[in-house]
């Protein structure tokens, strides 16, 4: 039988300590960043959930538009602010270049690391408002491509793996960075964990 899964999302504990991303990204930062920013999404994705389950129960009438839409941004904020924290590294064991399938996958694809680091980069800076940019695999493809996405949700290609993220959103680096997005996504390459990013890749070739 396979393993039962919970019904409902739960805030992922970080893979490392609040303060091992500085200087990069503060304790503090990193603290309101996970307990009060990603947790407000699962904690708001679970309630539409449960809005669902009664109105099911109740077979009462339910805003669907307005639902969906609710759920996609608060599902899509805490499956990506998990992929977030899972492809940063502590100061001193990230950042450098990728190595494995993903060296060879970039070279092929942009040409160069720095060609790619360039387009990620301005990707991130470029994106309006709020959102995130993203490195992307197309199966129908094999190719890699980058995505910005709008919040957590707008922009998105259906189907496609999603290996790596930045997170634009203000409350990401405001504390730090002020507003100067620039900055943050300058010093964020010094805490990519490239190792994850390749295992990632390999995970969706296969
Ligand atoms: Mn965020």
């Amino acid at each position: 039988m396979p393993e039962e899964r919970p019904r409902f999302y739960v805030l992922p504990s970080l893979p490392y300590s609040y303060n091992a991303l500085e200087p990069y990204i503060s304790e503090q930062q990193l603290t309101i960043h996970h307990q009060k920013h990603h947790q407000a999404y699962v904690t708001a994705a679970n309630q539409i959930l449960e809005r669902l389950d009664k109105a099911r129960k109740e077979n009462a009438d339910i805003d669907m538009r307005a639902t969906l839409k609710a759920l996609s941004f608060n599902i899509g904020g805490h499956l990506l602010h998990s992929l977030y924290w899972s492809n940063m590294a502590p100061a001193g064991k990230g950042g450098g270049k990728p190595g494995g399938v993903l060296a060879d996958r970039i070279e092929k694809e942009f040409g160069s690391f720095e060609r790619f680091k360039k387009e990620l980069s301005d990707t991130a800076i470029g994106t309006e408002a709020s959102g995130w940019a993203a490195l992307t695999l197309c199966r129908q493809t094999d190719r890699l491509i980058p995505m910005q996405i709008e919040k957590h949700n707008t922009n998105v290609y259906p189907m496609f793996r999603i290996l790596f993220v930045i997170d634009v959103f203000e409350h990401a680096y405001y504390i730090d960075y002020k507003n100067n997005r620039g900055e943050y996504v300058e010093k964020f390459w010094n805490i990519v964990n490239w190792d994850e990013v390749d295992k990632r890749l390999q995970q969706a070739l296969k």
